[in-house]
């Protein structure tokens, strides 16, 4: 197990000062080392033994022999945003990424280049100066690394497909301190593995992703119906099914907000165009008399920042993800939201709970084969989330038990985890699930290939609280 010994810490400190580095090294009890081991769940936040922040490939190649010669474990941080725990330890070090957090924009060639420890904002940011963009996750400040290696959904899905359709090369450092850089054509087993399973092969450094010209403004925002409107939202959601043409998102579903508490319909939208074209295509929504509206016209790169708001740091969470298929029974989401609601009203403090119904067209990322990237939850279905926050530590096991037991139900009895649905993808989209699920569940038929490209560049398992183990019989999930 690793050393408690602070003075190989200092020493590590003083190494990076000797080679002319900026790296830090914090410890407990100096400064910044609480804000460092701060994640977007509390459940995740863990007395490191030590967190490295490193500012370039050296000082990662540093911290990594430092773990490999005193046998401590590490973990990676990105954004901190995972809930299973992943970006997190009680029992190694954190090499937190996110002093990485360059992003450079090349217009001509149509490229994006972003350091491993950026996050969405970043990114839209410095590619919309240009009129670019390419796919973001939802809430912008969450990782660009573990959102991408984990595939990556997000407003321009269906245009673009996944961020992984979109990565054209990553730089990393891989276990044995090397720093390669992988690509269709260049290291390009590693590249299929990285694109989903990416993780468990190593520490990115940059990101390469391609750019896609984005108008400026585009149309969204939230909309909060009374909860009897579900079935109205259900039935516009089976409308929108057929009849999107992948310039538009439909997420939709349901929480009980403080400090009320009462169950409201919540639908965010997405239209990526102008506001009349938005208002034309999601016209029934309004028909359904909102209790608030707060959608417009805004320019591209605040889009993904316009959900940030209940989505903050703070609170123990949960987060757990099953899949849905178009057309649906009302009666049937009705029955999972009251489900939902038992259990997220009988607790207290547990009302900024959500849970989501994610219509993120999947005609373009079906385009890419299931087997052409470690990434296997492509399917015609949706993905469904749930987000449970709570306050009351006793409560973290009831919550992530309700929480898968309630996704299964979902999916079983809404999505492609239902009878005769062979032929389509996991339906579980591995950067929702928390560690009770196997690689098989979210990797599938991909699990042997993973296991094999695992055991060829990280044998010794140092990526180790990932996702994959180093034997397929000892798979660790995240
Ligand atoms: C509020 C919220 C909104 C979300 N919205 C979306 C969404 O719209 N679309 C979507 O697809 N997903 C979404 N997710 C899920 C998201 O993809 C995962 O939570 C993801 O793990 C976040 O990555 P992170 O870097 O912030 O997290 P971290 O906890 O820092 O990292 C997650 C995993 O990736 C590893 N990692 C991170 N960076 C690197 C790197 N550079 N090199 C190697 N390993 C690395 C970590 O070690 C860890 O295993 C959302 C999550 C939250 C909490």
């Amino acid at each position: 197990m690793g050393s408690t010994n602070q003075d190989i810490y200092a020493e590590l400190a003083a190494e990076f000062k000797a080679a002319g580095s900026k790296a830090t090294v914090l410890t407990p009890g100096m400064p910044g080392y609480d804000e460092s081991i701060k994640r977007w769940s509390d459940t995740c936040e863990k007395r490191a033994h030590a967190t490295i922040h490193p500012r370039t490939t050296p000082d990662i190649q540093r911290t990594l022999a430092f773990a490999h010669t005193h046998t401590i474990p590490l973990v990676i941080r990105g954004g901190g945003h995972s809930t299973s725990g992943a970006s997190a330890t009680s029992t190694g070090i954190v090499l937190d990424l996110s002093s990485l957090r360059t992003v450079t924009v090349d217009p001509t060639a149509l490229t994006i280049t972003a350091g491993g420890g950026t996050t969405w904002a970043d990114v839209d940011a410095a590619a919309a100066r240009h009129g670019l963009a390419t796919v973001g996750g939802t809430v912008n400040h969450t990782g660009v690394g573990g959102l991408t290696l984990g595939g990556g959904y997000g407003h321009l899905s269906g245009a673009h497909g996944l961020t992984i359709d979109n990565l054209l090369a990553v730089r990393m450092v891989l276990a044995d301190g090397s720093s390669v850089r992988a690509a269709a054509d260049e290291h390009a087993d590693l590249f299929w593995a990285v694109r989903g399973a990416g993780q468990n092969f190593g520490v990115v450094t940059e990101f390469v992703f391609r750019a896609h010209p984005q108008r400026e403004a585009v149309f969204g925002g939230m909309l909060v119906f009374p909860g009897e409107k579900l079935g109205g939202v259900v039935e516009f959601a089976n409308w929108f099914h057929a009849g999107n043409d992948g310039r538009q998102t439909l997420l939709f579903g349901f929480t009980a907000p403080p400090p009320h508490g009462v169950a409201v319909v919540v639908v965010a939208v997405f239209y990526n165009g102008t506001e009349t074209e938005g208002r034309g295509f999601f016209a029934p929504l309004w028909e359904l008399g909102p209790l608030v509206d707060g959608t417009r016209s805004m320019p591209y790169e605040e889009l993904n920042g316009i959900l940030n708001e209940g989505q903050g740091f703070g609170g123990r969470k949960s987060f757990g993800g099953g899949n849905f298929t178009l057309p649906l029974e009302p009666k049937l989401v009705e029955g999972i939201r009251d489900d939902f609601m038992a259990f997220v009203q009988g607790h207290e403090d547990m009302g900024e709970s959500l849970m989501l119904f994610e219509g993120v067209p999947f005609k373009k990322i079906n385009e890419v084969a299931s087997d052409a990237t470690a990434f296997a939850n492509r399917g015609e279905y949706y993905n469904v989330a749930t987000m449970f926050k709570w306050y009351d530590e006793k409560l973290d096991g009831e919550v992530r038990a309700f929480s898968k037991a309630l996704l299964k139900k979902a999916s079983e009895d809404a999505g492609v985890w239902k009878k005769g649905k062979e032929g389509q993808g996991v339906g579980q989209y591995a950067n929702y699930a928390e560690l009770d699920h196997d690689a098989t569940e979210m990797f599938g038929k991909n699990t042997k290939r993973l296991a094999e490209l695992k055991e060829k560049y990280d044998p010794g398992n140092v990526f180790r609280s990932h996702r994959l183990g180093a034997k397929p019989a000892e798979v660790i999930v995240h």
